[in-house]
């Protein structure tokens, strides 16, 4: 079996972090070096490496994870905006290879992203 993700090890508490939402399906928390006033991760469980890899299988799952990054945007109060991100491969900015959405707020965010 391959290697935990430091997310799979999050997700099972061997790993301390913030926490923020969880249900069977995610786990979500504040990333450990914020690019924003509030910057949370929002994690699917399974193990999923990165979008490119996910499959017509794991499309509900796919959107469950965007309501719950609208669900949390509610709790936490962001009315200004917020943004949605997943970075994809090197280039798009992957640094850790398990499935994640960003959620970002607290400041204007300019486009186009860096
Ligand atoms: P990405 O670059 O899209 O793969 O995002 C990975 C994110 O995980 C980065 O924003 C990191 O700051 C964040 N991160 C890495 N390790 C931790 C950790 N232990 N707890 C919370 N966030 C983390």
């Amino acid at each position: 079996m391959s290697e935990k993700t430091i997310f799979q090890r999050i997700i099972d508490r061997e790993i301390p972090s913030q926490s923020v939402f969880e249900d069977e399906l995610c786990y979500a928390f504040r990333d450990i070096n914020p690019q924003a006033p509030t910057h949370i991760l929002i994690v699917p469980k399974k193990p999923i490496p990165r979008l490119a890899e996910a499959n017509l299988m794991e499309q509900s799952l796919l959107g469950h994870l965007l309501l719950t990054a609208a669900r949390i945007a509610r709790s936490e109060k962001i009315e200004r905006g917020y943004r949605v991100v997943i970075n994809n491969g090197a280039d798009g900015g992957e640094t850790v290879p398990h499935l994640h959405v960003h959620l970002l707020a607290g400041r204007p965010l300019g486009w186009p992203p860096g």
